[in-house]
């Protein structure tokens, strides 16, 4: 799994809330995809409740 995350983050912190694992909110979100391995299913609720939708997921 590979997330990216596209333009037009509002840094609202939820996707860091779900899973501060891969997430880290600053200015906007970065994701570390090297940290993803036993937290899929958190990665993929996180961009599902991202309010705005820019937590892409690729299987
Ligand atoms: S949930 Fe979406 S809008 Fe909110 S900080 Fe994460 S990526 Fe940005």
């Amino acid at each position: 799994m590979q997330v990216q995350i596209a333009d037009g983050c509002i840094a609202c912190n939820v996707c860091e809330s779900i899973c501060p694992e891969v997430f880290a909110v600053h200015d906007v979100c970065e994701a570390d995809n090297s940290a993803i391995q036993g937290h899929e299913a958190a990665c993929r609720q996180a961009a599902q409740e991202c309010p705005v939708f820019v937590i892409l997921i690729e299987e």
